[in-house]
Formats: C-alpha cells, sequence, structure tokens
C-alpha cells in the first residue's frame, strides 16, 4: 500500500452528528446522533444496521460526499477538515448507488479515476485491477453492457486505483444474486489479506458473521453496538425452549429467569431465557410448578438474527 501502517486507526469517528437540513419546514432529519467508533488497521469491519439506520450517512461523510453538522472524523490519522488531501488519498469508497458513465470503457474508467487522483501513468495498476476483479475480457466494452455484477467489480477497482489502505463498500451485495454475492466476498477477503483494511455496511446478518472480525451496530443514528464478532455471537446466550402442554394456556408461566415468554398457539408457550443464569430442567420444573402438564419440549440456541432483533427492537 502507498501509505504505511502508522499505528494509528484506520478509521476514528467521535461524536459525529449529522442532520440534514430540513426539506420544508421542520428540523430536518438528525441521521446521526453522536456517532464515536474506531476501525482498526487490517480488520474486516462491519458496520450493521437495518434502513435508514444512518450506514450511507456515515460512509457518505467518509467519502466527502456528506458535510457532517458536528464531530471529529479521521482517516489514517489524517482529519477530514484540516487534512482532507490526505484523508480522501487513504480511502476508496464503493458507494450504495451504482452510477457510471455508460460510454466508457472499464479500462477509461480506472484510467480516468487515477488520473483524478493523480497517479502517475507508469504507477497505474489498471490491467491488475482489471485481472483482481475479473475484468480483463471487458476491458474495452462499453461499461452500459456491463450486467450489474460486473458494475459493481468494476466500482471496487475503481476504489482501489490510488492503492488506499481503507476500503469502503456501502452494501456491495444489496439485491445482487448468491453467485455475485460470493465473488465479492472472495474480493473483499483477499484485499484483506493482501493488508487492505476494509469496511463494509450491510443489512444481511450472515454477511457480517462470515466476513468480519469486528461488527458495530447501529440504529436510528446511534451506536448500540460494537464488539468482535466472536463477543457478538456470544451475546447470543440466550436459550429457547418451546413447550407443548396438555390443555389451553389459560395464564402464562412467569419465573425470575424468564426472558420473555409467548404464546406461539393454543397450547404452546415459547421461553426465553439466559442459559448462564438457568437451565430447561428448571424451566421444566417451574412451569409444572404453576399446575401444566408438558407433553412435548423442543429447544434451541438464539443466534446473532435474535440478538440483532433484540438490539434494534427500541423505537427511536
Ligand atoms: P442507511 O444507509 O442505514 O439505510 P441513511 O444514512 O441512508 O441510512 O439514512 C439515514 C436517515 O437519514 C434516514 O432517515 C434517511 O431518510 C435520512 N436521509 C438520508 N439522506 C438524506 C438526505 N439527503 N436528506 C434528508 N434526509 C436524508
Ligand atoms: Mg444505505
Amino acid at each position: 500500500m502507498s501509505l504505511p501502517t502508522n499505528g494509528a486507526a484506520a478509521i476514528s469517528i467521535r461524536n459525529l452528528v449529522k442532520r440534514y437540513a430540513p426539506a420544508g419546514g421542520g428540523e430536518g432529519k438528525l441521521a446521526l446522533k453522536g456517532v464515536s467508533l474506531d476501525v482498526p488497521q487490517g480488520q474486516i469491519f462491519g458496520l450493521l444496521g437495518p434502513n435508514g439506520a444512518g450506514k450511507s450517512t456515515l460512509i457518505n461523510i467518509l467519502a466527502g460526499m456528506v458535510n457532517k453538522s458536528a464531530g471529529e472524523v479521521s482517516i489514517w490519522g489524517f482529519d477530514i477538515d484540516r487534512d482532507r488531501r490526505n484523508a480522501s488519498r487513504a480511502i476508496g469508497i464503493v458507494p450504495q448507488e451504482i452510477v457510471f458513465d455508460p460510454f466508457f470503457t472499464p479500462y477509461e474508467v480506472l484510467e480516468n479515476q487515477a488520473g483524478l487522483y493523480g497517479v502517475p501513468k507508469d504507477e497505474r495498476q489498471t490491467d491488475a485491477l482489471l485481472a483482481a476483479v475479473h475484468l480483463s475480457d471487458k476491458a474495452r466494452a462499453y461499461a452500459r453492457t456491463l450486467s450489474g455484477g460486473m458494475k459493481r467489480r468494476l466500482l471496487v477497482a475503481k476504489a482501489m486505483v490510488h492503492s488506499p489502505p481503507v476500503l469502503v463498500l456501502d452494501e456491495p451485495t444489496a439485491g445482487v444474486d448468491v453467485e455475485l454475492r460470493r465473488q465479492l466476498w472472495e474480493l473483499v477477503k483477499r484485499m484483506n489479506d493482501e493488508g487492505v483494511t476494509v469496511v463494509l455496511t450491510t443489512h444481511y446478518l450472515e454477511e457480517a458473521e462470515a466476513l468480519c472480525d469486528r461488527i458495530a451496530i447501529i440504529n436510528h443514528g446511534e451506536l448500540i453496538a460494537n464488539k468482535p464478532t466472536r463477543e457478538m455471537v456470544d451475546m447470543a446466550r440466550e436459550k429457547i425452549v418451546v413447550l407443548t402442554l396438555a390443555s389451553d394456556v389459560a395464564e402464562m408461566p412467569s419465573h425470575p429467569a424468564f426472558v420473555k415468554c409467548l404464546s406461539i398457539g393454543d397450547r404452546q408457550i415459547e421461553i426465553t431465557y439466559d442459559k448462564d443464569k438457568t437451565n430447561a430442567g428448571e424451566i421444566l420444573g417451574a412451569v409444572q410448578a404453576q399446575g401444566m402438564t408438558i407433553v412435548d419440549v423442543t429447544t434451541r440456541e438464539a443466534d446473532l438474527e435474535d440478538v440483532f432483533v433484540h438490539l434494534t427492537s427500541q423505537p427511536a
């Protein structure tokens, strides 16, 4: 990479606030409410959150396409206000929306972008980049003739023309088919193996779980979790037991160790409990002690999906 590792976080964000200007009257949308986070160098970092959470707003601030309202951001140690030029050189961004001039070829798209960043002709890696994203045979085709998947891969190459140490992808796999998703995952992993710090936003949990070293969850413009993927998955330490009873449930059973107890059918209840605090045997005992006869039992572990739903289900 053109910039050596320098000990700083790849990206450092402090108390980042964005309020969009109001369209009509009113206050305008508060899209980021004071977000602070660090992206460590060398990682694949996932920014996860439902639609409207503020992911693209954050990425577009990094890209210099949206002005922040307050807070501080530095990229590879360069403050985006005081040192925008170096900050921009340290980052490549693949935006959520695909936009291309349809009359340029992939080769020209990359050459133009390299020119924009002032990469000298003899240092350009246009052919190598096209090969890396499997577009060598389309180098001279008009961009408008490329499939959606090819365009997305071209965007990744375009983001990398100036060899930035940080690559950011905003929803790279939203609405793409399984095969292309796999291709993009491989591309991201390969770039990361070569030393590039990768940040990606997604609303697919399994994607974050499969790819990322660390996951931050953002909801309604607030950071609600930021942990190594392993720990995030460990948060899923809730267990669920489904009981089928001999007769209709007149009154839901209760117990201090229940996280949640739901009726899921005439004679079925679903109990969520913390498996560090109790076990299925105790749960069954508690239900029987309340006069209910259990005829069937199934259990399952909560997964990251459950954690995510739990964390993001709080209203704004
Ligand atoms: P995400 O990428 O997580 O889906 P966004 O950052 O696109 O979320 O949007 C966060 C919030 O900011 C949403 O409520 C969205 O409607 C609003 N928003 C995004 N862009 C604009 C804009 N240009 N003007 C006004 N509001 C916006
Ligand atoms: Mg978005």
